[in-house]
């Protein structure tokens, strides 16, 4: 199948898994790493507007490329090194992975002045992963007033990468951990308005669970070929 039948699959999932569990708004980003501009330019095309990358290199050129399209959706998904802010600060819309108050200072700092506040989702390591980036649960809220008073990030929800469960049953305790934080922290601030969760073997129980955002890679794109990169 194309890419854009892909897309039109998967947007048609989203709807009818939005009707059966009465949810709205809940969008698609599409996972661009590794792929090329061709591929993306396909989906573009097909009406997709928000991508997502992973590598800061990568996704920079990409950024660089689409330039003129001014209505494209840049989310940064993937581990951000200090030493890497300043070309996420510098290019990309959103992050979705800040865990630390440290890398979060240095995106207000080293965003171009002129520029819309760069998006924020503060990553959550919900099933308590050693090797998994993330804070903890109860580290939520001390880091989101952190986060709040920075000039230069609009604070706007969550984001987890749940450990792989197969079963829907199983899946949907650490998503509905995820939804229970997202309610306390819309409680607690304004504009929160983000739940980054559910890939495609997830996606439905994702949707049931209060996911206002679902990233898929493979299932719009093919499968990857990290042969062909190096980082
Ligand atoms: C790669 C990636 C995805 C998409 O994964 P697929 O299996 O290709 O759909 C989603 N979220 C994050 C954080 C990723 O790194």
């Amino acid at each position: 199948m194309s890419i854009s039948q892909n897309l039109a699959q998967i947007q048609q999932q989203i709807e009818s898994l939005s009707a059966q569990f009465q949810r709205e708004n809940v969008r698609l980003l599409a996972v661009s790493k590794t792929k090329p501009v061709s591929a993306i330019e396909e989906a573009i095309q097909a009406g997709q507007k928000a991508f997502g990358e992973n590598y800061v290199q990568e996704g920079v050129e990409k950024i660089a490329y689409f330039n003129q399209q001014a209505d494209l959706e840049w989310h940064f998904i993937g581990p951000l090194q200090s030493n890497k802010t300043k070309l996420v600060a510098a290019h990309f819309d959103w992050i979705q992975t800040v865990d630390r108050l440290k890398i979060a200072q240095r995106l207000s700092e080293q965003r171009p002045a002129g520029k819309a506040p760069l998006n924020v989702l503060i990553q959550i390591n919900i099933s308590d992963e050693a090797s998994k980036s993330g804070i903890a649960p109860e580290e939520m809220l001390p880091l989101a007033k952190e986060i709040a008073l920075l000039p230069n990030l609009k604070l706007r929800g969550l984001m987890a990468i749940p450990k792989p469960e197969h079963e829907p049953a199983q899946q949907k305790i650490a998503l509905g951990k995820m939804q229970q934080l997202f309610n306390r922290l819309q409680t607690e601030f304004e504009g929160i308005d983000t739940l980054s969760m559910g890939m495609s073997d997830d996606m439905a129980a994702a949707i049931e669970c209060g996911s206002t955002m679902v990233r898929i890679g493979t299932a719009v794109f093919g499968a990857r070929d990290y042969g062909v990169k190096a980082e």
